[in-house]
């Protein structure tokens, strides 16, 4: 048995090895596998003597804020800091990425290094770790420390235990295999607090995300197997839940028996849709998510399209009804 997968890693060390300063980037809205997985590899790479910017395009939601190294993550380079890589963790096109990430991947003196587990992914760096078999981005983060003879420290594995657990949702959907556990078992013996983590990022919430439920989850349709939820812009304004994320009220839509597929629909200030759906084993959202200008995962994705509301909304459900037949 072993504890690694079939991939080779010697380009992305040879990129990793030669540079002292590196920036990291993870996805717009951030979800515990791209903190988890950005402060898991920069924690790594500054126990190695590098230095590192931690980049995320918009704030991160406070029940992650406890991770190690949390307060580094800002949405701005630093001033002065001249990286000599970029990497690019858990987003399958470049302007997932969002704003920040856009000047380090048009300069050409910077190589992008790809890291990611999106069968989606448009292998836009220089090198691209693109693993679809793992579970999480912090799966593959556990790979490239092992191909650089990297110890675990506890900090490192507390940050991508968190992305292990938010992927896998704590290890109970389809994805994780018994790779996924051999390896979460290794973070654990490194001193990963699976229960105080699953606590922070599963049962601690503000109350504006509840409420955004309760708006989300009153608004819902369900015909043909196919959930939907719609969230209106003016509605999320009179009652200040703008910017309040929507990915859990996506996992608990799934949970309704009848549903083979669910959508959330949530208008964004300027007109558009932004779109988050979910499968059963079996069904794919992906390949829409995809088609549409976004990405994921068969059974997890998104995507943002123009609006108006009702059209955005008419046109996915009629396509979402035909992969749940
Ligand atoms: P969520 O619905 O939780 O926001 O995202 C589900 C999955 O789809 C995640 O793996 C996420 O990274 C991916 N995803 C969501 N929205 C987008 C998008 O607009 N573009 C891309 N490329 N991936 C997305
Ligand atoms: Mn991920």
């Amino acid at each position: 048995m072993s504890d690694t997968i079939a991939f080779d890693f010697a380009p992305a060390l040879s990129l990793i090895t030669r540079a002292d300063r590196i920036a990291i980037a993870s996805h717009v809205d951030p979800d515990p596998d791209a903190i988890g997985s950005l402060l898991g590899l920069g924690v790594a790479l500054e126990e190695r003597g590098k230095q590192v910017a931690f980049l995320s395009d918009g704030p991160v939601q406070p029940n992650m804020h406890f991770l190690p190294r949390a307060e580094a993550i800002t949405d701005t380079l630093p001033p002065g800091f001249t990286p000599e890589l970029f990497i690019a963790l858990d987003s399958s096109d470049p302007k997932r990425l969002g704003s920040v990430a856009q000047p380090l991947l048009a300069d050409d003196d910077i190589p992008t290094l790809v890291i990611d587990h999106h069968a989606t992914n448009l292998m836009f760096g220089e090198v691209n770790v693109v693993i679809v078999e793992a579970a999480a981005t912090a799966e593959q983060i556990v790979y490239l420390l092992d191909a650089l003879d990297h110890p675990i420290s506890k900090l490192v594995a507390d940050c991508l235990m968190a992305g292990f657990l938010g992927d896998t949702v704590g290890f109970s959907v389809s994805s994780t295999t018994p790779l996924t556990m051999r390896l979460a078992a290794r973070l654990m013996e490194a001193g990963a607090e699976v229960h105080t983590l699953t606590d922070r990022l599963f049962n601690s919430r503000q109350l504006n995300e509840v409420q955004l439920w309760g708006m989300g989850l009153l608004n819902t349709t369900l015909d043909d197997g196919v959930l939907w939820s719609v969230i209106p812009y003016d509605q999320r304004e009179a009652h200040d839940l703008v910017g309040v994320s929507r990915t859990r009220l996506s996992n608990m839509l799934l949970t309704v028996a009848a549903a083979k597929v669910t959508v959330s629909f949530s208008e964004t200030a300027d007109g558009n849709v932004d779109i988050s759906m979910r499968a059963r084993p079996g069904y794919d959202v992906g390949s829409l998510a995809l088609e549409l200008g976004g990405g994921g995962h068969k059974l997890a994705a998104g995507c943002t399209i123009p609006g108006p509301l009702e059209q955005a909304v008419e046109r996915v459900v009629t396509t979402l009804k035909a992969i749940a037949s």
